[in-house]
């Protein structure tokens, strides 16, 4: 690859998620497993059928456009992109050609050409379909998701390499979540990735680009990334063997790991574009941007940087944050509840506060599959939680055993304590008592320990937390065993 620059373009669609499709009035739930019940005469394309644009999924664009930093035209049109596939009822795509909503806009340093609407295609399945009378193997078609309405951004060729496209990528996908327009779960394909790459010898002065690939079917941020970097290894192999590379689209095979040729490239003209005729051009000015705009939180970016400034956490823990805005504003929710008290443990909390969110909560929320918008926790028990732990009340054994309860209940953890007699013993008296009865039931270790092997105090201190069912505080009881065997 030492003689070669690789040059990369993403063209990323995602599914906006209005309450309704893109020109009618049919749900838009690409989840629905029941083939074509959010169908009507206009997604189905019967004759005569109009079709009106859904202001939601407009405005939603919008937003996107604003929060990338884009120009928005006084003007923009829809546009039909002419081609057959038996998923596309209509025969064309309502989309947008020259007047996208958005034009240019930055992120990660990538800079944008523009941002549009259309409308998604049906879907065929061909697996698993049952034969035709005449025993021939046939496909359905599902129409459910036809019309749903689906953004398109396209940048510029600026991005070098398999990982800065993935980031690029994942950072898209946290400002559409962010946003609340899209969901842009890649796995569920509501986030399509293609990638264009293209390879041009260092050694060539005029800075022409190569001739360009475009790379389909990546459902992965894994896929896009194997996928760009398998596509440069092949190019290079063809110009090192004094061949050209093919202007076409290859279709990533995810468990070969390889692209395979799929068609030879199409040209803009080849669709045919030309203005919707059923749709009038739409006057932007009817827009209140300043309204849209202020409906834009706080973006990742700079949540970041004012997390690390006003919380001092690592950043790899202000990442799992902010990387869930639930994540983050329970995270702001609490640690205002800790303010609202006079507390002298204030850092050391916040820190606790981060560390189990983003540890033992977290964890529990991921294997059952909970947001934080179904979270019975509230910010104020989540404290309470803290402060048992932080004040020694409770060991984190404990600790942990009461998120269980609070995560699956939503109870105050001093009421699980009381029920649950949890409460961490740190009474010297008690605990010496315990700890010369064990010394004096093991001999051996005792021995052990003074010829010098120092972990068999961790083995008295295991005795001693199994005989008080784990609610020993560990840090008294290593200290008291020390004394008594010095
Ligand atoms: P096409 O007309 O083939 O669709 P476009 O100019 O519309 O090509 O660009 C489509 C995408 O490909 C954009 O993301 C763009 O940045 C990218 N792209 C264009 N030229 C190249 C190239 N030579 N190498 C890599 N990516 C490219
Ligand atoms: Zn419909
Ligand atoms: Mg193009």
């Amino acid at each position: 690859m030492a003689n070669y620059i690789p040059t990369i373009g993403l063209e990323i669609h995602a599914e906006l998620k209005t309450r309704s499709k893109m020109f009618c009035p049919c749900t838009n739930d690409p989840e629905e497993k029941h083939p074509n019940v959010n169908v009507c005469p206009i997604c189905l394309a019967h004759p005569g059928a109009l079709p009106v644009p859904n202001k939601a999924a407009i405005e939603a664009v919008l937003k996107v456009g604003m929060a990338l930093h884009g120009d928005i035209p006084a003007t923009s049109k829809f546009d039909r992109k002419n081609y057959f596939y038996p998923d596309l009822p209509k025969g064309y795509q309502i989309s947008q050609y020259d007047l996208p909503f958005v034009f240019g806009g930055i992120l990660k340093g990538v800079r944008l050409r523009r941002v549009h609407l259309e409308e998604d295609t049906g879907r065929l399945l061909h697996e698993g379909s049952p034969s035709t009378s005449s025993g021939q193997p046939a496909s359905l078609v599902d129409f459910n998701r036809a019309g749903i309405p689906l953004m398109e951004l396209v940048t510029e060729p600026d991005i070098q390499t398999a990982d800065q496209a993935v980031e690029f990528a994942k950072e898209l996908q946290l400002i559409l979540r962010y946003l609340g327009v899209s969901d842009a779960d890649m796995e569920k394909g509501q986030m399509r990735v293609e990638a264009n790459v293209s390879l041009r010898e260092t050694a060539d002065q005029r800075g022409q680009l190569g001739t360009k690939v475009e790379v389909k079917n990546i459902n992965s941020f894994r896929a896009v990334h194997d996928a760009i970097e398998y596509e440069m290894k092949r190019q290079a192999e063809i110009l090192d063997a004094g061949e050209k590379v093919k202007q076409e689209t290859r279709g990533w095979d995810d468990i070969k790991h390889v692209t395979v040729s799929q068609r030879s490239k199409e040209e803009a003209h080849d669709y045919r574009y030309f203005p919707e005729p059923d749709i009038p051009p739409l006057d932007l000015s009817k827009f209140d941007l300043s309204v849209l705009k202020r409906q834009i939180p706080e973006l990742p970016e700079a949540k970041r940087v004012r997390f690390i400034k006003e919380y001092s956490l690592k950043p790899e823990t202000v990442e799992l944050l902010v990387a869930d805005r639930g994540a983050a504003a329970f995270f702001e929710g609490t640690v205002s509840e800790l303010e609202t008290e006079d507390n002298q443990n204030l850092e050391k909390e916040k820190q606790l506060i981060a560390n189990y969110l983003t540890s033992d909560l977290r964890g529990i929320m991921m294997e059952q599959r909970i947001g934080f918008d179904a979270l019975k926790i509230n910010p104020e028990n989540f404290v309470d939680l803290i402060e048992l732990i932080s004040h020694d009340k409770i060991s984190s054994r404990s600790a942990k055993d009461i998120l269980v309860r609070m995560f699956e209940t939503g109870v105050d953890p001093n009421e699980v304590l009381k029920d649950q007699n949890l409460e961490q013993i740190t009474d010297e008296g008690e605990l010496t008592v315990l700890a010369k009865k064990i010394v004096a039931d093991h001999p051996a270790a005792v021995a052990d320990f003074k010829n010098g092997k120092e972990n068999t105090l961790q083995f008295l201190v295991g005795k001693a937390m199994a005989a008080l069912k784990g609610k020993g505080n560990p840090a008294a009881l290593q200290r008291i065993f020390k004394e008594l065997l010095s």
